[in-house]
């Protein structure tokens, strides 16, 4: 692989470069990448705005049915019981 990847290896790594997790030439050249690369750089933009989505969706829900809610506090309490 030469210092800039190709868009492809970017969008691989997209993630792990997001986290920081990439050694430090892999990073440069992926930001090197990411300067002349309208795609990729709209590919890193869709990225970033994922995990306010993934966080809204895994939000506990507001309107529990109070049937769910009983249900839940049956598991727990079971759940209680068969610790030692
Ligand atoms: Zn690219």
């Amino acid at each position: 692989m030469s210092f800039l990847p190709s868009c492809h290896e970017v969008q691989t790594d997209l993630t792990e470069y997001t986290e920081g997790a990439l050694p430090f030439s892999r990073r440069a050249g992926i930001w090197v990448h990411l300067l002349f690369c309208r795609v990729c750089a709209g590919f890193l933009r869709g990225m970033k705005a994922l995990p306010g989505v993934a966080k809204a969706s895994l939000a506990a829900p507001t309107d529990v049915p109070e049937a769910a809610s009983r249900a839940l506090d049956a598991v727990q309490a079971a759940l209680k019981k068969g610790k030692p």
